[in-house]
């Protein structure tokens, strides 16, 4: 009997603000053997979210003895607030054969890309969600209500230097309905899920 057993893929998604990752990625995270790497910020909680379930959220000083102490994987300055993902539980649950899903802006996935980590150059497999064009995701933002207008001026002002990031990515899904992108998203973890060098045999 011939037994296959898969070291973990680390998905790292990436798109401007208002193109329904969120969303999208909370539809993710319910594909069973994929772990949702739950990031720290500084930027105050939004109504309706949860601390230790949508971030862990804390204050500056706390969250720069975390990067100190390298115990983040990478983090960002983001529209004036820190962003980081834990480094622990994301390389424990590569090592177990677990998939990690991470949803972190242009500037995290360039360090995870260029990070020197075998492991984590192995296990990377990276989707750039591309919005439909700037007045779409302006639109978008203005529906979601939960910016100023000062605040929606700088994530579209973000946005056109993120999209110029796409071509780095390894996947790009050019966004449509949230359904068309969940369907996209699945293709590329199932894709990712069957790659031969992902697989290990062991003869028993
Ligand atoms: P929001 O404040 O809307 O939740 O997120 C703002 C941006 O920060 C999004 O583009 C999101 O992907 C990014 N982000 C969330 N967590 C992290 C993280 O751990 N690292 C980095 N680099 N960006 C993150």
């Amino acid at each position: 009997m011939n037994n296959f057993t898969r070291s973990g893929i680390l998905f790292v998604v990436s798109a401007p603000s208002g193109t329904g990752k969120t969303t999208l990625c909370t539809n993710v995270r319910q594909t069973p053997d994929l772990v949702y790497s739950v990031s720290c910020t500084t930027r105050p909680q939004r109504p309706g979210e949860k601390d230790g379930v949508d971030y862990f959220f804390m204050g500056k000083s706390d969250f720069e003895k975390k990067m100190k102490t390298g115990d983040m994987l990478e983090f960002a300055d983001v529209y004036g607030h820190y962003y980081g993902t834990p480094k622990g539980p994301v390389l424990e649950h590569l090592a177990a054969g677990r998939d990690v899903l991470l949803d972190i802006d242009v500037q995290g996935a360039r360090q995870i890309r260029g990070s020197k980590d075998p492991k984590i150059q192995e296990a990377l497999a990276d989707i750039f969600i591309m919005p439909p064009d700037l007045e779409e995701l302006r639109r978008r933002l203005e529906g979601r209500g939960t910016e100023s207008s000062q605040q929606i001026a700088k994530r579209i002002q973000a946005a056109d230097a993120e999209m110029a990031e796409w071509k780095s990515y390894r996947y790009t899904i050019l966004s449509s309905s949230m359904e068309e992108d969940l369907i996209k998203f699945r293709a590329i973890i199932r894709a990712e899920r069957y790659l031969s060098r992902r697989l290990d045999l062991h003869h028993g």
